[in-house]
């Protein structure tokens, strides 16, 4: 068994550590770019969603490096994810893909059948060590998530400009490298004393946006054009709302690692806005915006692919939440035909809309 799944941010770190441990083979497809897209937009659906279309475009790849069984995240709720495995697989098998195919189900309506699938795919080995893997992955995605927070921390502030991408990649490396849970702590602290070398001047006034919107829009770089990035060097500090850690100890270890970020203050901050699940990440986009207002941030961007439902619900309700917090805010929405130079002059735009607003203390309409 070769197993692939979807590109989503940095996500195959901890997946691969976790299944290599537990000696099963992973095949990494090449990272997401303009061919992978391409590949998903010829075969997917017109009206399908962004993510998608990659996740369609990274098994086609990976299938021509001897992947043949693809795992994906099962779902339930309003919005279409929950059948996306199976549209995919079907796609692949029309297209002669021969992929056998695992979805894995929340843990918090499909318990059973989650465990079962988790033995399908690591075989004989103990549920002892199917937890060391899992928990070895889990903190293999904290530390990525603490490098890029360092990351969007550093880029504003960093004296020479590209030392910060540099030294998250050099880092990234070190994590990368720790094949085993015991190398993980000493990969991780050679990891931060790089990150720690970045010159930086931390009086540098800088602006706060907080990223919200689409899970995968907002962790999958190529999706998002690395908009931490680009923002970063625009003089911005950027909180996502979301990272992978904390996604994993919400939806599959149901809260058990305390003291981390947790959507239920958002949902609650949502309440007076929306009453009710709508999908996807909808409410938390409203909440968090919410949050962000409240802890002072200069303005908040939500991120959607094209025709995503959940998201556009949580679209036509910003616009009060704006009003009434004072939070100015701005929708990008992503398809196959976005390209760079348009949302890099919808982002200086609103950037300078920021800064103006923070010097004069104005109002914006
Ligand atoms: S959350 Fe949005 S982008 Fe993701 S599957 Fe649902 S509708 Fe599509």
């Amino acid at each position: 068994m070769k197993i692939v799944y979807p590109h989503m941010g940095y996500m195959w770190i901890c997946i691969k550590a976790m299944l290599e441990y537990l000696d099963v083979e992973v095949v990494v497809p090449p990272p997401s770019s303009k061919k992978t897209l391409l590949l998903g937009v010829k075969h997917a659906p017109e009206f399908a969603c962004m993510p998608l279309k990659l996740n369609l475009g990274n098994f086609m790849e990976a299938a021509e490096l001897g992947a043949d069984t693809m795992v994906m995240a099962g779902g339930c709720g309003p919005c279409r994810f929950g059948y996306y495995a199976h549209v995919e697989h079907a796609i692949l098998r029309d297209l002669g893909y021969q992929y056998q195919l695992v979805v894995l189900e929340p843990p918090q309506k499909h318990i059973g059948e989650l465990l079962g699938k988790i033995k399908h795919i690591t075989g004989h080995q103990s549920w002892r060590k199917v937890i060391n893997g899992i928990r070895f992955g889990y903190h293999k995605a904290e530390a990525v998530d603490e490098l890029e927070k360092t990351a969007n921390y550093c880029r504003p502030r960093e004296i020479k400009p590209g030392t910060t991408d540099r030294a998250l990649q050099a880092a990234l490396k070190e994590v990368i490298a720790a094949d085993t849970p015991e190398k993980l702590p000493a990969a991780r602290k050679r990891a931060f004393e790089i990150m720690r070398s970045v010159p930086v001047d931390r009086l540098r006034p800088v602006l706060r946006i907080g990223l919200v919107g689409e899970i995968y829009t907002l962790l999958e770089p190529f999706t998002n054009q690395d908009i931490e990035r680009k923002l970063g060097g625009m003089g911005v500090e950027v909180d996502r709302s979301i990272y992978l850690s904390e996604w994993i100890n919400e939806h599959l270890f149901l809260g058990l690692v305390k003291n981390k970020r947790s959507s239920k203050t958002a949902r609650e901050k949502a309440v007076k806005y929306l009453g009710h699940f709508v999908g996807g990440h909808g409410l938390e986009t409203v909440g968090n915006t919410v949050l962000y207002a409240e802890q002072g941030y200069d303005g908040v961007i939500q991120m959607l692919p094209f025709t995503c439902m959940p998201e556009i619900v949580a679209q036509s309700i910003l616009p009060r939440v704006s009003t009434e917090t004072g939070i100015p805010t701005m929708t990008l929405i992503v398809d196959e035909q976005s390209g760079e130079a348009g949302l890099v002059t919808r982002l200086e735009a609103f950037v300078d809309l920021l800064a103006r607003k923070k010097q004069t203390g104005e109002v914006l309409a």
